[in-house]
């Protein structure tokens, strides 16, 4: 938590320069040869326990991302071929270890984007983005669109700014319920916290994410990347056992 004196005097992107160096020398104490974090190539006895129902050996105790975070990147290096292919990449709402990554290789035309964040290249509404059509091979969607008044009109939009054949990799937090639960009678922030159980979010996503984001044009598959490791790999690497990359793909020659 940042002081508010300190969070008035500093700009964002020093904040989180001031953060990473407190997580950095905070991550001696954990140095060891148990566990490994693919995206800050480190090495700790054990990774932290996170989340509001702490699950054990979920947060890396020097970059601070956390499984799905980790599952990505290697996702991005095994399958996507993300260190080696020229590709156009867009990054919605980076996160700011993995956008650090990104930037460095130079094999990529990379831009990111968000709303608000000042970590962010491009402050843009992703119902209504400012870029041409067909213009990204890639593009990086993880825990957004719940938060996104209209998710349907934003993945209309991230299909448009997608050349024919590119890849949309989506991350959502996924509930047990069969459909996706939307609440319209809920307008303010204390309604929505009341509805979803957080005030930023618009809707709770059930077991027809895939679906919903097939209806906009995608062809969708659900991969349960971690299992494509041995379960040594993953825990070793912190990978979780659920976390599910939704690979939404367009034909290579759209018609629409
Ligand atoms: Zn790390």
């Amino acid at each position: 938590m940042t002081p508010p004196l300190l969070k008035k005097l500093l700009p964002a992107k020093a904040r989180f320069s001031l953060r990473k160096l407190y997580w950095l020398s905070r991550s001696w104490l954990y140095l060891g040869r148990n566990v490994f974090c693919p995206l800050c190539e480190g090495s700790f006895r054990t990774f932290l326990p996170f989340g509001s129902e702490r699950r054990p050996q979920a947060l890396c105790p020097r970059c601070h991302t956390v499984e799905r975070h980790r599952l990505l990147w290697l996702y991005l290096q095994e399958q996507v071929g993300i260190t080696e292919r020229p590709l156009e990449v867009l990054h919605m709402a980076p996160e700011p270890i993995l956008q650090q990554r990104l930037k460095r290789l130079l094999n990529l035309r990379y831009r990111s984007a968000d709303l608000t964040s000042p970590l962010a290249m491009d402050h843009v509404d992703i119902q209504a983005l400012p870029y041409a059509p067909a213009t990204f091979d890639l593009i990086l969607c993880s825990h957004v669109l719940a938060h996104v008044p209209d998710d349907r009109q934003a993945l209309r939009e991230l299909r448009r700014v997608l050349k024919p054949g590119g890849t949309l990799l989506l991350q959502a937090r996924l509930h047990p319920r069969a459909t996706t639960l939307e609440v319209p009678q809920a307008v303010t922030p204390q309604q929505r916290l009341q509805a979803f159980g957080q005030a930023d979010r618009y809707r709770n996503y059930g077991q027809d994410f895939a679906h919903r984001v097939a209806e906009e044009g995608f062809a969708v598959q659900a991969v349960e990347y971690a299992l494509a490791h041995p379960p040594q790999e993953r825990t070793r690497m912190g990978l979780g056992n659920q976390e599910l990359i939704f690979v939404a793909t367009l034909p290579a020659h759209e018609g629409s």
